[in-house]
């Protein structure tokens, strides 16, 4: 309770008020006191003092009568007002000056039982006793006087009642005042509350608000003194919070997405190995959630972490991990050195990247081994017609001619087909979209491929559907895939074979299957004839003039044309390919 500023204000308040009073009392109260001794031996210097010798030389002539005491007596009534006797609370006593006996006096009671006082022995020894004693209950004075033989003391005796009641009626008012001071002082202390503590209380409650997060209100400034201040500053520091806040906030969220929508793995840990923030892609990438792993299991074998912590920036430590048959590459680095620092890991899935690498190598290999069998024969053709020297037989010349020009013209082949290929990887083929008879076009083929089917003695067997509709499409590129399949069929189709093209529409699409009875395509090879250069029997496909890339060129094309190019699963020696295609195309496209 009184912890709480406006107690401890009206607390100050009361304390201060309650010792003033104390001291101001206490200061009046001795001052009444001191004033009233003084007052006294004024009185009593004033009477028996030497300045009054004459009254003291009758006193003396008095007592030397032989009715002293009651002389005495009548000159002390005579200046009982200059000695202040009242007869209540000062009287005078006459006592025999030898005995200490009480003899006459203003209060006979007292006076029989007066005590022996130091100021009454004093005077007993013949010198006026006039000693104050502060903490006695009263004061007096003892006066000797000596007149002939008889020997009498002047004893005036104050019981203080008259200054007790004085300082009662002040301690009252003391009281009363105290009791006024504290009223106002804690009328005072709301007051002060009301200008002071309020704004200071909403202060309070307002950085409350805010350290619980709320920005929502500002807080009421309406003073312009140091708490208005301090308020107006409060409110400003509150509101650059909340924008420094958002702002941070903001980046987190950004990074947050970014963590969790990027590609490559990113994965966190604070320096003493806990995880902090660990996204998707890592988990997956890694084939095991990062929460449920720590650095140890995951990455220790390609840094250890204490190391990778101790690095200083911009270094960091990268390796490599195998996953599940993923390629992975692991970057590791410290960041901030302070205290609050880690490590972060980043994984890139380098997997497609390594095939790409592989099927390049793979590719370039093949085009230099498919390249040099031509010009190794080319080379030595020529080399045996120059050594000859003009012997051989004219046939064998030219048959040796005839295969120097064919072995060109496979290498021509080659070089356009990989043309071709490179244009279709660069983007820069364009397709010339626009409609066309899909059933014109075949035919067109069929009669292209007829001469040469015969030539094999095949039987090529149209099956069309009536209604084969229009499509769009690049019709010359079209009708090149669907010669290749053709061409294909003849070419691995021993002679005498059957080749059956038929066609028909489906929903939204064409379809065209070209089978044979030929040599078929092994299950083992079947998923890779559509790869660059693939041949099951190289020998085979040489000597028909195969170059390995036609079915590669014609699925690109397919591919193109939003169509598909495959092989159709059937029982039975040969193969069948299908073609399908939509018989339309969502918009013009490049490349
Ligand atoms: P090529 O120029 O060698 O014919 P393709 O890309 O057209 O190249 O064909 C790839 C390979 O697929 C061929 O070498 C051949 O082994 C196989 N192939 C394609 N069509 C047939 C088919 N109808 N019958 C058997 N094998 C085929």
């Amino acid at each position: 309770m009184f912890r709480s500023l406006h107690m401890k204000l009206v607390l100050i308040m009361l304390l201060l008020v309650t010792s003033l009073m104390a001291v101001v009392g206490a200061f009046l109260i001795t001052s009444v006191s001191n004033f009233y001794f003084d007052d006294f031996y004024t009185q009593m210097d004033e009477v028996f003092g030497s300045e009054n010798a004459e009254f003291v030389n009758s006193l003396r002539s008095g007592a030397a009568q032989s009715d002293g005491a009651a002389r005495l007596q009548e000159m002390l009534e005579a200046n009982s007002g200059a000695l202040g006797i009242n007869y209540r609370s000062r009287n005078y006593y006459i006592l025999d000056g030898v005995t200490g006996a009480y003899l006459v006096g203003s209060d006979d009671e007292t006076g029989a039982s007066l005590a022996m006082t130091e100021n009454l022995l004093i005077a007993r020894n013949g010198s006026v006793g006039c000693k104050t004693d502060i903490t006695a209950s009263y004061m007096d004075i003892a006066i000797p006087i000596t007149g002939g033989t008889n020997f009498y003391i002047i004893y005036i005796l104050d019981d203080l009642e008259t200054v007790g009641d004085l300082n009662s009626q002040l301690f009252i008012i003391i009281m009363q005042a105290l009791l006024v001071g504290l009223l106002i002082s804690l009328l005072l202390s709301f007051l002060l509350a009301k200008t002071m503590i309020n704004p200071i209380e909403r202060l309070t409650i307002g950085a409350e608000r805010v350290a619980a997060g709320d920005f929502g209100d500002t807080i009421e400034v309406d003073s312009s003194d140091e708490i208005g201040i301090l308020t107006t500053t409060f409110n400003e520091m509150s509101s650059v919070l909340h924008t420094t806040l958002e702002a941070v906030e903001s980046e987190r969220n950004k990074l947050d997405t970014l963590f969790l929508h990027m590609t490559d793995g990113v994965v966190a840990y604070a320096r003493d190995g806990a995880l902090i923030h660990g996204n998707p892609a890592a988990s997956e990438m890694l084939s095991r959630p990062v929460e449920e792993c720590s650095y140890e299991e995951l990455f220790a074998d390609i840094f250890p972490f204490e190391l990778v912590l101790g690095m200083q920036r911009p270094h960091f430590a990268e390796g490599e991990l195998t996953v599940d048959g993923k390629y992975l590459e692991v970057y590791l680095a410290p960041f901030s050195d302070e205290k609050n620092g880690g490590v972060l890991v980043v994984i890139h899935d380098a997997t497609e990247q390594r095939k790409t690498e592989e099927r390049r190598r793979e590719f370039i290999a093949n085009v230099s081994h498919e390249l040099r069998t031509p010009l190794t024969n080319v080379r030595s053709y020529a080399e045996t017609i120059r050594e000859s020297g003009g012997e051989l037989p004219q046939e064998m010349e030219d048959g040796f001619l005839d295969v120097i020009i064919g072995e060109t013209d496979r290498m021509t082949r080659i070089v356009q087909d990989l043309l071709t290929l490179s244009r279709l990887d660069s983007g820069r083929t364009e397709m010339q979209m626009a409609p066309f008879a899909f059933g014109d076009a075949i035919e067109a083929v069929c009669r292209s491929i007829e001469l040469e089917a015969e030539r094999h003695r095949h039987t090529l067997i149209r099956e069309f559907d009536d209604d084969l509709p229009t499509i769009e499409g690049d019709r010359s590129r079209l009708e090149q895939v669907m010669l290749n399949i053709l061409s294909n069929a003849v070419k691995y189709t021993p002679d005498g074979g059957e080749i059956r093209v038929s066609a028909g529409v489906r929903g939204d699409t064409v379809w065209m299957d070209v089978c044979d009875n030929g040599i078929g395509i092994p299950a083992a090879d079947r998923g890779r004839i559509f790869e660059r250069f693939y041949r099951v029997d190289k020998a085979r496909s040489r000597e028909s003039g195969g170059t390995g890339l036609g079915l590669s060129i014609a699925r690109e094309f397919v591919q193109r044309h939003n169509g598909t190019l495959a092989l159709v699963e059937r029982d039975g020696p040969g193969t069948t390919v299908r073609l399908t295609l939509p018989r339309k195309q969502k918009g013009t496209r490049h490349g």
